[in-house]
């Protein structure tokens, strides 16, 4: 064993810990977690600890329920909302099979086949999110009107409010376990907050921001409040998206960057950006995953609805953002589709993959469009080449099922796991009678 996973038994006896939680992610990215004891670490590090995963979201096929999660040592930190003495550790893991083989349908490995890929060319690839949620007062009941912790604003300063005192819990349970954040703040919607994730390797923000999730929602429930990352939770209220920079490096360079050209932008961004555009229509169903999901892509309120990029265009689904020329090397890209109910590994997976694909084919970048695409005609919008996102899941899964790129980048297993199981999600949908519909049409037929 490795220095790391000495390091992991030693804190584990220093700190107090009795209990180590195993981390894992289903498709649809819900945090999975079990518990074991210190007696056992060294055992789950050397050969994994056996689950039965037959009853986890399309994790197993069902003849080969049993899997082993083996923890990342790399990953180790202490839950601070569960105090220091009998304290609580968690790790995420890679699920295994029984044989010791990387499973085909864990999250964590599709992003690392894909990061291996990009690692072949020499390129690494980082995210910086900046994940929107809102805040509810408890307790929360379906059928009743939702009731946000306040009625604050954009960047509101909010005296003696509720969300600065949330963020400040969150933000310091983050920065124990060493998740880094770089700004936090309210957002556009009543009880709406965003907290951003420092640039960091795909893998570990992924891992970062199911960490992030757990964490506020369990702060939220520690303040008697609710946490949620649902797209779109209020009809009249902006969704809560996930927008998120990406940038690739190339020997410790910034290979989107090339000083003096149009945004600094280099040749290898623009083919990166271009293959983002080419194939959205293939993996939108993998970044905005829930029928929920398309009401925040087609409900204005700042969420993208077209494919084009833009540079001062916050409808466009990628955006360049402004570049200083004394910042250097900080070109990079804001991909504004994802909402924060993603799987984060998958969706880093299929954005990445979609931008080498650009690359590879050598992808021209169409031009971009600068006024807000919301306010063109539709006349004037097919004039210049800007197809709409799907407007629901059924055509997103249309655009999915016929894609080469997502079968290989997800594998065959997770991909037709996924696409059955969202047609259920569809179907389901498709058949329920709405209280809209009551409203509108019962009385006047
Ligand atoms: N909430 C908006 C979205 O859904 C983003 C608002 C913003 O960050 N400017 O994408
Ligand atoms: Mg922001
Ligand atoms: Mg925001
Ligand atoms: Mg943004």
């Amino acid at each position: 064993m490795g220095h790391l996973h000495d390091d992991v038994i030693r804190t584990v006896s220093d700190r107090d810990v009795r209990f180590i939680r195993l981390w894992f992610c289903d498709i649809a990215g819900t945090l999975k977690s079990i518990a074991i004891s210190p007696a056992d670490l060294e055992n789950a590090f050397a050969e994994g600890i056996g689950i039965d995963g037959s009853t986890i979201e399309g994790l197993t096929r069902s003849y080969e329920s049993d899997m082993l999660l083996r923890p990342d040592p790399a990953t180790f930190e202490l839950l601070a909302w569960r105090g220091d003495t009998n304290a609580t550790g968690r790790m995420m893991c890679d699920v295994l099979t029984p044989d010791g083989e990387p499973a085909a349908s864990d999250p964590r490995r599709v992003l690392k086949d894909t990061l291996a890929r990009a690692e072949e060319k020499g390129l690494e690839f980082s995210t910086h999110p900046e994940i929107e949620f809102y805040l509810f007062e408890e307790p929360y009941e379906p059928s009743q009107p939702l009731r946000p912790i306040d009625h604050a604003g954009y960047f509101d300063h909010v005296h003696r409010g509720q969300g600065q005192d949330f963020r400040r819990a969150a933000i310091q349970h983050l920065e124990a376990m060493n998740i880094q954040v770089e700004y936090s703040h309210h957002e556009n919607g009543p009880g709406q907050n965003e907290i951003d994730l420092r640039y960091a390797d795909a893998l570990t923000t992924a891992d970062n921001i199911v960490t992030l999730r757990t964490v506020v929602k369990e702060v939220a429930l520690s303040m008697n409040q609710v946490a949620t990352f649902m797209p779109k939770p209020m009809i009249d209220q902006p969704g809560s998206g996930m927008h998120t920079h990406l940038s690739l490096f190339q020997g410790g360079k910034n290979a989107f960057h090339e000083p003096g050209a149009e945004y600094g932008l280099s040749r290898l961004g623009r083919q990166f950006i271009a293959g983002l555009l080419r194939h959205a229509p293939e993996y939108v169903a993998v970044t905005n995953q829930w029928v929920n999901s398309y009401k925040r892509l087609w409900g204005a309120q700042e969420a993208p609805s077209y494919i084009c990029w833009g540079h001062n265009n916050r409808s466009a689904l990628v955006r360049v953002p402004f570049h200083k020329p004394t910042k250097g090397t900080s070109s990079r890209v804001e991909f504004r589709g994802l909402d924060s109910s993603a799987n984060p590994y998958l969706a880093f997976a299929v954005l990445l993959s979609a931008g080498l694909a650009g690359i590879e084919g050598e992808y021209e970048l169409p031009e971009g469009a600068e006024d807000a695409v919301w306010d063109l005609t539709e006349r004037e919008r097919r004039a210049m080449g800007i197809e709409p996102l799907p407007t629901d899941l059924f055509r997103a899964l249309e655009g999915f099922e016929g894609s080469e790129l997502m079968a290989s980048t997800l594998g065959e297993q997770v991909f037709e796991f996924f696409l059955r199981d969202k047609r259920q999600e569809w179907e389901r949908y498709r058949e329920q009678v709405t209280l809209y519909e009551l409203r509108s049409t019962f009385s006047r037929v």
